[in-house]
């Protein structure tokens, strides 16, 4: 059987705009053209962790694909959840959403920033998930009765997941998670080392990450941990065919030999990460101290096509050199972790670079004006983001954040739970609806306490088929997810910023705006300019007598890119800019 990839709206060309340049960048991903079957690199690390495997992962598919090769980019997780879905942002990050509606780690958001290939569903498993179809399987009897095994049956379903889609590409590269040595990435590194083993010679590299502290007293870049991480590896039978080595000081190149030897590398594959200013400087940064050089000769691929860097030289530029400057605070509950709102901070950063302004993003907790008045702490902000989010904790500190944009005229970009809170602000303050709220945060009380302007959503349809959920279903990939259609009111504010009336974004969300209450909200002024193309669901609102005022029911963080900004972000920081000229 194997694994099923899922619906694959991914392989559709985007809809989006095209690129600054006018280059359908999207449209890279197709066949492997230029080579007849996938090559693997598969990328691990040692020595610590959080040293940038996701981003060298991104950098170096960008590489691959400014020499013209297409490329897919793959995350093998080691925990034990079935996906990220269930897991706090506060401890992992946010989840990143797939067209197909997959809950992925966020280094798929890297991946996609860097190479604009939409993710799939298939793009990204973790332990939970390989153990957790082992188990089905056996419970079905599939293994006729074998005892069952972490080698062959884990390692078997890890390398079946590998291999979904390789003759799609010329580039397969997969990141394991976690470091080398840790007990729950065994089966994943015993997969890959077998898996490179049934592939002919030469079809499959391994790429390491490790750290060279600087030892300050001495002044000098110690080696050691990478030896003994090389060792951790070959112990269990890889031996990495280049070393990414992060370091805050310059390597010298007598380091850099010293380590080739005794890690048994060639000296041209030992390659240096510095720290950066910009995590899209990546790219060309990894191009000078010859990644993609070093991953070619790997694989002996000669000549190697030259690569065209300009888009990444455009936006070095646009990062460099800002022409202005404007604040923009983001209301929301997990400002202790940036991680949580990653996408939205990198869309925030497209937005500036559009707009050739450097963005200031600041984080302000809702807590803080849950019972407080919010001017104080929003006042001097050129624009207010209200991210997405979970539960009642903060809500009434956004809501009165969407009150306070309303009634100064500030700039807001409302996603998901930001949305919501903006319709139940305008149906108690505006509507004159006193008790309006969501049953996200009284599921009991029904009707009789309040008004419920957003409402459970327990049925809707995807691709002509009728979902239907309950609230004591399990909290696990259960919500609406992934990409949906939404048709956008000719004339309104958000149809002029994406130029189109069709578009598709991606959600995650359980609770709706009720399409029950649009008449009486639209008669206070609040515009319903996007709605599900069965006209049920509600995905946009605007207030028309407002210079820019939007709430969008979907994440359009998930799908803006350095090159391509998303035409919300690029407008929302158009609209701070303006709004920073007045103040
Ligand atoms: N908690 C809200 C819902 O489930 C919003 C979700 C979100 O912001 N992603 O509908």
């Amino acid at each position: 059987m194997g694994w099923q990839p899922g619906p694959n709206p991914g392989i559709l060309k985007s809809r989006g705009r095209a690129s600054f340049w006018g280059s359908p960048h999207f449209e890279y991903e197709g066949t492997g053209v230029l080579l007849t079957m996938a090559r693997y690199i598969f990328i691990t690390g040692g020595v610590v962790s959080s040293l940038g495997k996701g981003l060298a992962s991104a950098a170096l598919g960008a590489l691959l694909q400014a020499r013209g090769f297409s490329v897919r980019l793959r995350k093998l997780d080691p925990y034990l959840n079935v996906d990220p879905g269930t897991m706090s942002p506060f401890e992992h990050g946010e989840v990143f959403v797939t067209d197909d509606g997959a809950e992925t780690d966020l280094d798929l958001g890297h991946y996609e920033r860097f190479t604009g290939v939409p993710a799939r569903r298939t793009d990204s498993v973790s332990s939970g998930r390989i153990y957790s179809n082992v188990l089905e399987r056996e419970r079905r009897g599939d293994y006729l009765g074998k005892t069952i095994q972490v080698v062959p049956h884990v390692t078997n379903e890890i390398k079946d997941f590998l291999a979904i889609g390789e003759n799609e590409v010329d580039f397969m590269l997969c990141e394991i998670g976690g470091t080398v040595g840790d007990i729950e990435g065994l089966p994943f590194f015993e997969a890959i080392r077998q898996f490179s083993h049934d592939k002919p010679r030469g079809q499959c590299i391994f790429m390491h990450l490790t750290l060279l502290p600087y030892l300050a007293a001495s002044g000098e870049l110690k080696t050691k941990p990478t030896q003994h991480s090389v060792k951790e590896l070959q112990s269990i039978g890889i031996a990495p065919d280049i070393l990414v080595c992060r370091s805050e000081h310059p390597i010298p190149q007598k380091e850099r030999e010293k380590i080739a030897l005794f890690c048994n590398v060639r000296k041209e594959s030992v390659v240096a990460a510095y720290d950066l200013k910009s995590i899209y400087e990546a790219p060309l940064a990894y191009h000078e101290q010859g990644l993609d050089q070093a991953v070619l000769d790997a694989f002996g691929i000669s000549p190697a096509p030259r690569p065209d860097l300009s888009i990444w030289h455009d936006v070095y530029d646009r990062i460099h050199n800002p022409e202005g400057q404007v604040r923009i605070a983001v209301v929301g509950k997990y400002t202790q972790l940036e991680d949580a709102y990653k996408s939205i901070s990198e869309a925030l950063t497209h937005g500036g670079m559009a707009n050739r302004v450097k963005v200031k993003v600041e984080w302000v907790d809702a807590e803080l004006f849950d019972t407080d008045d919010a001017a104080p702490f929003l006042e001097g902000f050129h624009a207010i983001l209200v991210p997405g989010g979970f539960g009642e904790r903060g809500t009434e500190g956004k809501i009165k954040a969407a009150a306070f944009a309303r009634e100064k005229k500030v700039p807001y970009l409302g996603i998901c739970l930001g949305m919501q809170m903006a319709v139940i602000e305008a149906a108690r303050n505006v509507a004159g609806m006193t008790t309006a709220g969501s049953q996200e945060f009284d599921h009991e009380a029904g009707k009789d306490r309040f008004e419920p302007v957003i409402f459970h959503l327990k049925e809707w349809v995807k691709d002509n088929e009728t979902i239907a959920r309950d609230v004591l279903d399990d909290k696990g990939g259960t919500m609406r997810l992934g990409a949906y259609d939404a048709v956008l009111t000719a004339g309104s504010k958000v149809a002029e910023v994406y130029g189109e009336t069709h578009i598709t974004e991606r959600h995650r969300h359980r609770y709706e705006v009720d399409v029950t209450y649009k008449d009486k909200l639209e008669a206070a002024g609040l515009c319903f300019s996007g709605m599900s193309p069965d006209g049920r669901l509600p995905e946009i609102v605007e207030w028309q007598d407002h210079p820019w005022f939007i709430g969008v029911q979907f994440h359009p963080e998930l799908k803006s890119k350095p090159f391509a900004p998303h035409p919300l972000f690029e407008g929302f920081v158009k609209a701070a800019v303006a709004n920073s000229r007045l103040v």
